[in-house]
């Protein structure tokens, strides 16, 4: 059944990708559609079909229709569906790996690290018997019993980007579909092939037809999405300045919205910390997946005198980084994923030697003999980067970290909160103390504490604060099952005695 990768592994062929709506490949009609290449290389892989207004309404409607029998499907039985999905997600772990890599550019090891990510929700969502049932109380009032029910919203959108296409889907859906919605993901037009193909496995799984469906396209999807009536609740992640457009847009048009955007997560390294140990987490929460990662470290702030230590720590491992093809044994980072994005790194290493900050490590200069096409960008570290510097202040989104250097601990914690965003950060330290105070004061989603990366398993939930979610509800774990579902209250009685007279004051229970 599979259409993606015959066509776009045979050597030479090209792909046309287009919707998958109502249990079925469906061909783009719109006369859009953009190219997808293999960073790697350089090469044209295929191009994917971009959905008119039109198409998209389409896939809502297949949604729509499906939504009364899926929701009317018990817990257990979608819980089913769930663990076969999740049976074949493991047995075409590296077919999808691949596919990743081909059109990331990340490294297979961590394509197959994020897969295992996406899997571990499939997991949690096993468990929707379980996450549905809710609380009774007998005897609220004499002979009354109250209790909740957690029902489906309706049709779910997803809109995802481009740096995690299998892993930050399945933030969405399995929760969604397990809690008995319907589902409509609009995924990155720049690596649209594994939801694709992984909405052919839920099928396999034996998900009804039109629970599931993936319309690829643009900003024209995206807005039939955000603003048709049908669809009751949009999951974004991606950028910000977009995260800000969805919840803006999907709220006015009176959906519930959780809106992740954009980061520039810090990580403290106080004077107590093994430079060692506090350098290599570094540079692999910094550089891996070339830096093209929500939770990427982009700022080290280095306390005191931990400065110089840390800096030629980092220089000397960034001498071993291994940049290669994705596809090649034991590369450490792969190229970026598009041209575009490749330039706009490369302008920001320009922008952070202008601004003054001190380029210790240049990467610019990188090319790969035989993959000179390929978006390949080596590490940059810039030592002394001062708070007012754009290189600083933006998210650049590439392999490229930014040390700030700050006298204490308090100037530390006050530089985090000062900045717009708030997804990740950690602190390296080998006191109590100080990790206990971060953890309360510090003004973000996820904390690490002598852990770089302090991503939240599937069974607590993801979400950052500031401008890094737009929406009171983190992804997966439990906020995904209240996002995705609608609590309604019951309060029940059953009188016995016979004719009751009509009440005019506020009912209280006796
Ligand atoms: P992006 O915002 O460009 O695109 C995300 C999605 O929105 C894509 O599906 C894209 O087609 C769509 N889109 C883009 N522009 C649009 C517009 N003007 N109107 C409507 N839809 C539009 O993001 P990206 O470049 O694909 O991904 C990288 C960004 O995602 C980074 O900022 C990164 O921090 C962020 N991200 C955040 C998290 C998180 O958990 N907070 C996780 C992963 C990625």
């Amino acid at each position: 059944m599979s259409n993606l990768s015959t066509a776009a592994t045979a050597a030479g062929a090209t792909f046309s990708l287009g919707h998958f709506v109502d249990g079925r490949h469906v061909p783009g009609t719109s006369g859009r559609s953009g190219p997808v290449y293999n960073p790697a290389t350089g090469a044209l892989r295929g191009h994917v079909a971009y959905a008119s207004a039109e198409e998209t309404r389409a896939a809502i409607a297949a949604a729509e229709a499906a939504l009364p029998a899926w929701s009317a499907v018990p817990p257990l039985q979608r819980a089913r569906v769930m663990f076969r999905f999740k049976a074949l997600l493991e047995a075409h772990a590296d077919e999808l790996a691949l596919t990743l890599t081909s059109e990331h550019g990340k490294v297979l090891s961590d394509a197959r690290g994020e897969l295992t990510r996406g899997l571990e929700v499939v997991e949690f969502a096993c468990g929707i018997p379980q996450l549905l049932k809710s609380e009774f109380t007998e005897n609220v009032g004499t002979g009354i019993d109250s209790w909740g029910i957690r029902q489906p919203v309706g049709v779910c959108a997803g809109i995802t980007p481009f740096n995690f296409p299998a892993m930050v889907p399945m933030w969405m859906f399995p929760v969604a579909i397990a809690c008995g919605n319907t589902f409509v993901l609009k995924p990155s037009e720049k690596d649209p092939s594994v939801p694709v193909r992984v909405a052919e496995l839920l099928k396999e799984a034996g998900l009804p037809d039109g629970v599931f469906n993936v319309v690829n396209g643009d900003r024209e999807a995206v807005d039939t999405l955000l603003t048709d009536p049908r669809v009751a609740a949009v999951s974004f992640v991606g950028s910000t300045p977009v995260a800000e457009y969805i919840y803006r847009t999907a709220s006015a048009h009176g959906k519930r919205v959780q809106a992740l955007g954009g980061a520039k997560n810090h990580m403290v390294v106080m004077p107590d910390a093994d430079t060692r140990n506090a350098a290599s987490a570094l540079v692999g929460a910094a550089y891996g997946s070339a830096g093209e990662r929500c939770m990427a470290i982009s700022v080290a702030v280095a306390v005191g005198d931990a400065g110089d230590r840390l800096v030629a720590a980092v220089k000397e491992q960034l001498a071993e980084l291994k940049v290669a093809p994705g596809t090649v044994e034991r590369a450490d980072m792969g190229p970026l994923v598009t041209r575009e994005h490749l330039e706009r790194v490369r302008g920001y290493v320009d922008l952070g030697v202008q601004e003054g900050a001190q380029l210790v490590v240049d990467g610019r200069g990188l090319r790969l003999t035989g993959h000179e096409q390929g978006y390949y960008l080596g590490p940059c570290l810039f030592d002394h980067v001062k708070p007012d510097m754009r290189i600083y202040r933006e998210e650049i989104f590439g392999p490229v970290l930014c040390v700030v250097r700050v006298p204490d601990f308090e100037t530390a914690l006050g530089i985090v909160n000062a900045h717009e965003f708030g997804n990740g950060v950690a602190i390296f330290t080998a006191s109590g103390e100080a990790a206990r105070s971060f953890t309360q004061r510090v003004q973000a989603g996820m904390v690490g504490v002598n852990v770089p990366i302090p991503v939240p398993m599937a069974f607590h939930s993801f979400g950052g604060w500031k401008r890094s979610l737009f929406g009171p509800l983190h992804v997966h774990g439990p906020d995904g099952v209240r996002f995705y579902t609608r609590l309604k209250t019951v309060t029940s009685r059953w009188p016995t005695t016979a004719r009751e007279g009509a009440q005019f004051v506020m009912p209280t229970m006796k």
